[in-house]
């Protein structure tokens, strides 16, 4: 059974040999863990107790627990030190007595070995866990831990990788804190096991009080940046936005800090931070998952809970209270790597949801947007066909005659002029109807002008029926004179709907109080196929003349005046 003496004081060899045996205390098999404190420790044990034979074999004594500073081992026989070894973190790595993170003192046969007397002191916590070990036992056990080391690193590793990228292809901060998280923390858990010593500056001791205080800083001050990020406690909980913000700004003090004051201080501040920050992270995980009820939040809340029981367990085993085993013993890294674990499916899972839901809101402005669209198409279609049938009416208001409705005298010219140069062109007859009212100005004289207009109405109604053919157009040429077109029409053939036409208006019947008041018309008429262009004046002459003759012949007929070179024109009708 190995036996513990501290004392506040430096004491030497000589004088722990000699102090009365009842200040010496028993210590628990697993080793002995102290905290932080600045006493002087000796440890003794009877070396007859050990479980092999260390009188005629090698054997190794192993401290593990590799940030101690200073260690001294004596075998002794009697009070005379048959090996001294020195040992302890303020030496070149290369001072070690055998090249490895925790300590361990090879020791030779010695026949006559007594007593292993062990000094230790060391500015941060100190824990003794102390085995002997067979060389062949040591070296099996070796290989565990280094595996068991390596897997550990390696897994964080690649958990940074990972997120390296994916902040590298979605350009989402978050990614970037974790991965600093994981790189800082990853650093810690190295130099804390003292690999960071062993493999990145052997030769300079003083460094590993420094690493261990920065990276432990670091890990604080990133992993508060990323849970205020992750939780978006800026919008969701203000204060605990406060509280982290006061984390980090601390957290990069003591960083600073780190540089100028002793280590043991620096020790407390953080870890008493780091304990302060892993309560909160649990009772705000719980907080915000109870009001957000989101996945996420659940998962970052099971990632602090379960790093927490994991640094529990190991502290209980350190303190003895639950029994050492490869699962107590590496309690806080299996806590560790389940918190990267779940930290990377939480940020998976927020990145997911988040996605779908940009999704769903681009699917919403694309579908509003083309409904937009549609009404927009829709009251454009409509506003052109408002404005289509305007234009429409506008164009028959502007060649329509208002009182009678046939068309008016702007419209005729327009078109005699076109239908002349189409029966030029097609060498067809193009007739022209001139016709005038007989004796319109009684009606005005007699019945008055509303009597005279209806007349009028009437005379031009009963003429548009009358002409049958699409292309046949009725005209008011002026006052009561009215002009008709008959395209592709020979002069018989004008001369019958002439005919018509007089007939029908013969016919018409315009009542005026009780009376039955009749009309006639005198019609001149003239077809001809052009034998040149702009022959319209002649054809209106011609037909002017016709008309004068039909006057002058007693009214209420039709005549016709022949077109010159008739006779050399091809007949249609
Ligand atoms: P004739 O048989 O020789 O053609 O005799 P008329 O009375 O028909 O001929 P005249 O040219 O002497 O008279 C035409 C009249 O038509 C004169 C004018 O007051 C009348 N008039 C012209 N335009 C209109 C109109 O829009 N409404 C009315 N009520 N009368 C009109
Ligand atoms: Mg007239
Ligand atoms: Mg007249």
């Amino acid at each position: 059974m190995a036996q513990v003496y501290q004392a506040s004081e430096f004491s030497s060899l000589q004088q722990v040999t000699g102090i009365n045996a009842d200040l010496w205390q028993d210590m628990p098999a697993a080793g002995i863990n102290l905290g932080f404190t600045d006493e002087h420790i000796w440890v003794r044990m009877p070396l007859n107790q050990l479980p092999f034979n260390y009188q005629q074999h090698p054997w190794i004594l192993e401290l593990g627990y590799p940030l101690l500073d200073h260690i001294e081992l004596y075998i002794m026989h009697g009070d005379v030190v048959l090996l001294h070894t020195d040992a302890g973190n303020n030496l070149p790595y290369s001072a070690r007595p055998l090249a490895v993170p925790e300590f361990a003192f090879p020791v030779p046969p010695l026949s006559q070995a007594q007593w292993l007397y062990l000094y230790v002191h060391s500015e941060s916590s100190v824990q003794i866990p102390i085995r002997a070990f067979t060389e062949q036992s040591y070296w099996q056990q070796r290989v565990g831990e280094v595996t068991f080391d390596a897997a550990f690193h390696a897994i964080l590793f690649s958990m940074l990788a990972y997120n390296l990228l994916i902040f590298l292809l979605s350009r989402d901060l978050i990614f970037f804190l974790y991965s600093l998280s994981i790189g800082a923390f990853s650093m810690m858990m190295a130099a804390l096991h003292g690999w960071t010593y062993a493999l990145l500056w052997p030769e300079y001791p003083q460094l590993n009080d420094l690493a261990i205080l920065l990276s432990l800083a670091l890990s604080e001050a990133f992993l508060a940046l990323f849970g205020v990020s992750f939780l978006r406690l800026r919008k969701l909980h203000p204060r605990a936005f406060m509280l982290y913000s006061s984390y980090v700004v601390s957290a990069l003090i003591f960083a600073v800090l780190a540089f100028y004051l002793p280590y043991h201080t620096m020790i407390r501040l953080l870890t008493g931070q780091a304990v302060l920050m892993s309560l909160s992270a649990l009772a705000l995980g719980q907080l915000l998952w109870w009001q957000t009820r989101s996945r996420d939040v659940f998962l970052f809340f099971l990632a602090a809970f379960s790093l927490l029981v994991g640094l529990f367990l190991y502290a209980m085993q350190k303190f003895g209270l639950i029994p050492v085993n490869v699962v107590t013993e590496h309690a806080a890294e299996l806590g560790s790597i389940i918190l990267v674990v779940l930290l990377a499916l939480s940020m998976a899972e927020r990145h997911n949801r988040e996605r779908q839901a940009r999704l769903a809101a681009q699917d919403v402005i694309i579908n509003m947007q083309r409904e937009a669209n549609a009404v927009l198409d829709q009251k454009v279609r409509e506003r052109t066909e408002d404005l289509e049938l305007l234009n429409q009416r506008l164009r028959e208001e502007s060649t329509t005659d208002a009182l009678t409705r046939v068309r008016n005298r702007r419209c005729f010219d327009q078109h005699f002029y076109t239908l002349c140069q189409e029966a030029f062109r097609q060498q067809t007859p193009l007739a022209l109807l001139l016709v005038d009212i007989d004796h319109f100005k009684q009606f005005n004289d007699n019945y008055g002008h509303q009597l005279g207009d209806t007349v009028l109405h009437n005379v031009a109604q009963t003429m548009q029926s009358t002409v049958k053919r699409p292309q046949d157009s009725v005209y008011r040429y002026g006052g009561e004179e009215f002009a008709i077109l008959l395209p592709n029409t020979a002069e018989a053939g004008a001369m019958m709907i002439a005919e018509q036409i007089c007939l029908k208006i013969r016919q018409l019947s315009i009542e005026h109080e009780g009376e039955s008041l009749s009309v006639t018309v005198s019609i001149g008429l003239c077809a001809a196929i052009p034998f040149a262009r702009d022959q319209e004046n002649e054809l209106y002459k011609l037909a002017d003349t016709a008309l004068y003759q039909a006057k002058e012949q007693g009214r209420n007929r039709c005549c016709a005046m022949p077109f010159p070179r008739q006779h050399n024109q091809k007949k249609n009708g």
